[in-house]
């Protein structure tokens, strides 16, 4: 049978630099689940499609197509055919992107491609719900969480690197804002299942996480 990590927390507390390592490591199938909601988002940002008019919703949903490619260096998301790898990570998608994905169907649709990816294949997928709505048999569960304000130091860095020009007042904001709204959703919102390991990386090294996460998997 084929083996399932979730790994699930708050916005940029590592996950997916760990879930990354991982499927490296086991050679398994990586999947970023919040690339896909930052594709969605960026399509309705691209038409702007009305998020509150059902219509227009379902419209979109059904003419987004969302392919991963696995490359040498990093996976490359695909938005129908145009990738989108970089354009879903400027601050204009971040700060829409926890609006669009509490839409019920929204989640709907993109649940049911993650279960289809991760279906028959050895697969590491980070979110936010993936333990606990995703896969809730998987076979093993991680719940991520670090200090905020190492987190906001992190991603501070991450975008200032990509020349965008933000504050930490606003990358900090903007942490808060999805970690509210992903928590506070009514459709799947943000949890720690109940049999989730929990893996607070403020003080640990990459190496460190990867080795802690590796140590369950060989259990
Ligand atoms: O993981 P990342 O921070 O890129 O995810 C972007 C956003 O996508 C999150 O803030 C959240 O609103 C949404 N998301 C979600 N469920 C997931 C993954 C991401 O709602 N499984």
């Amino acid at each position: 049978n084929n083996f399932v990590i979730a790994i699930d927390g708050f916005s940029s507390c590592g996950k997916s630099t760990v879930a990354k390592a991982l499927a490296k490591k086991l050679n398994f199938v990586f999947v970023d689940s919040g690339a896909m909601y930052r594709a969605v988002t960026l399509y309705f940002i691209q038409n702007n499609v009305d998020m509150n008019d059902d219509a227009q919703v379902a419209a979109a949903i059904a003419d987004i197509h969302i392919d991963f490619i696995p490359n040498s260096q990093q996976t490359q998301i695909l938005l129908n055919g145009e990738d989108i790898s970089d354009a879903i990570r400027t601050m204009e998608v971040s700060s829409l992107v926890s609006e669009v994905s509490a839409l019920k169907q929204v989640r709907t649709a993109m649940v049911a491609q993650q279960q289809k990816l991760g279906a028959k294949r050895n697969i590491v997928m980070d979110g936010r719900d993936i333990g606990t709505t995703v896969f809730p048999q998987a076979d093993l569960k991680i719940f991520m969480t670090a200090d905020p304000y190492i987190r906001a130091e992190r991603r501070f860095a991450e975008l200032a690197a990509k020349g965008e020009q933000l504050t930490m007042e606003e990358v900090k904001e903007n942490l808060a804002h999805r970690d509210h709204i992903d928590s506070t959703r009514e459709e799947s919102p943000l949890r720690q299942a109940e049999d989730a390991v929990v893996l607070d990386n403020s003080q640990l090294t990459q190496e460190q996480q990867l080795d802690f996460v590796l140590d369950l998997y060989q259990q």
